[in-house]
């Protein structure tokens, strides 16, 4: 065969990527499970069609591709990729690259890593991010796995990923899990961010009584500052949208119901692993869970009264900056986490990197994360504590502080934000209550305790003979 590269699953990602690929020169031996959708697929390809090659089983796939061959796998997460794995490798000879390039849960990806080593066959777990415009256009990419593997394809990778400044947004993350895993803290963050935007929206519509085009417009003003992002910038047009009904603004009529695929939940659930504090993560990921609480909220609502009261919301100008000291905390939960993982699995994951590959094509991609890039650069301490963030964090504090406050006073849920508050004051307070957790946990367990003047030996209360 000729086919540069070969690609599994022609869904809204796959076909997305096979096109972009193509547009990019690189020729692709495409296969789908419903073949009429692979013919669908080429026959609907225009001038792009030339590079592209339907093909009606994974034989035929193989066998139009030019050794040594790479196939991205573009299906499910699960069962069906490592199903496709078993299928392929017989097909395939020893240097044959699979690429998983779906959302696998990274510990799936340790696994067939692993054991492809065992075989000695290369593997690539690569995570997508920037959905369907984004795998068309210019995704950002994560990848992991066999770092030779990497550089083989990276010029087809790099080609099609988003650039930013021209620089392409397609980095090697380390070995195995690690693309997946940066995948996987990246849609944490992007929950976290999500979760505090709308909880602004919230103190808007609930507290200032301001209107969706108000609010639409605010949020537009933000996007020209340094909160300027893509959640940002559609959060916007989101409010400013008319139900095509003609009810009047869409959000109005949008059930406050929050769906999710998991990739959140992960980041939570791995953080707890690592013993990673992420709270704004956690926040963001309990705020879905309890959206979907809806009947239970309207008992709450009926039995306590209704919370969200309107209230003296703060300025324009105060919001943003609440805004910005949540978003900086976050991130600097999300990076501490990334540093934490990178040292229990031994990926010596490139922090600046990953806030560099974030700029452009992800969900998540924003303004800050270059400041961000610059300073993992030049510290090697949390975000929080790095030059320009400890200065700026230092002037939003006080802000996300009132802004917190007084919408508690309101009765507002401000889950994420709030979050982001304690997680400050913990965070600066070097004398904490623990002691009180340490000597509760020796007097009912006989767990001991350090001494703050007898350190290195382990202590006990005088609450037994
Ligand atoms: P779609 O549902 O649009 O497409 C799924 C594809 O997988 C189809 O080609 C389908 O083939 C094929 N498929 C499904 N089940 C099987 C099976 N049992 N055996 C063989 N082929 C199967 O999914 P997406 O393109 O949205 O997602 C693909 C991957 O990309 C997932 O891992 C997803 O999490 C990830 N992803 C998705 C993003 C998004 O925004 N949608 C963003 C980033 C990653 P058929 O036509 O025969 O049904």
């Amino acid at each position: 065969g000729t086919s540069r590269i070969g690609l599994i699953g022609l869904g809204t990602m796959g076909a997305a990527l096979a096109l972009n690929m193509a547009n990019n020169g690189v020729s692709v031996a495409v296969y789908n499970r419903t073949t009429q959708r692979t013919h669908d697929f080429v026959d609907g390809a225009g001038e792009l069609a030339d590079r592209l090659t339907a093909t009606e089983s994974l034989e035929d796939l193989v066998a139009a591709i030019a050794p040594p061959r790479a196939v991205v796998l573009m299906v499910p997460a699960g069962d069906i990729v490592d199903d496709h794995i078993a299928r392929l490798r017989p097909l395939m000879d020893k240097d044959d690259l699979i690429i998983d390039a779906g959302n696998a849960n990274f510990r799936d990806t340790i696994r067939r890593a692993k054991a492809a080593r065992d075989d000695g066959v290369p593997y690539l777990g690569i995570g997508v991010s920037g959905g369907e415009d984004g795998a068309r256009h210019g995704p950002s990419i994560m990848g992991g796995g066999d770092g030779a593997a990497w550089e083989r394809v990276a010029p087809i990778l790099t080609a099609i990923a988003a650039k930013h400044d021209g620089t392409p947004c397609a980095t090697y993350m380390g070995p195995d899990g690690a693309g997946h895993f940066v995948k996987a803290v990246h849609n944490g963050i992007e929950y976290a961010d999500m979760q505090m935007i709308a909880e602004i929206y919230g103190l808007l519509r609930d507290g200032r009584g301001a209107s969706y085009d108000d609010i639409a417009a605010l949020f537009e003003r933000w996007d020209g500052g340094p909160l300027q992002s893509y959640l940002v910038e559609i959060t916007a047009k989101v409010c400013a949208a008319k139900d095509p009904r003609g009810a009047g603004p869409l959000l109005a009529v949008i059930e406050d119901t929050a769906g999710q695929k998991g990739t959140g939940r992960w980041t939570a659930i791995e953080a707890q692993h690592l013993a990673a504090p992420v709270p704004v993560i956690e926040a963001a990921v309990a705020a879905r869970n309890m959206s979907a609480l809806k009947d239970r909220r309207a008992a709450g609502e009926a039995r306590f009264g209704a919370g969200a009261q309107a209230f003296d919301v703060p300025g324009d100008a105060t919001l943003e900056r609440a805004l910005i000291a949540g978003k900086i905390l976050c991130y600097s939960q999300g990076f501490d986490m990334l540093s934490r993982a990178s040292a229990d699995f031994d990926w010596s994951l490139p922090l600046p990197e990953i806030a560099k590959v974030w700029r452009a094509g992800c969900i998540i991609r924003s303004a800050m994360l270059d400041d961000m890039a610059d300073a993992l650069t030049d510290s090697d301490t949390s975000l929080m504590l790095s030059g320009g963030f400890a200065n700026r964090l230092e002037d939003a504090m006080p802000a996300l502080r009132d802004v917190v406050a007084r919408a508690i006073a309101a009765g507002h849920a401000v889950p994420a934000l709030a979050g982001a508050v304690t997680y400050f004051d913990t965070m600066r307070t070097a004398r904490g209550t623990a002691d009180m957790i340490q000597g509760q946990r020796d007097f009912f367990g006989w767990h001991g305790f350090a001494r703050l003047d007898d350190a290195g030996r382990d202590h006990h209360g005088p609450w037994v003979d």
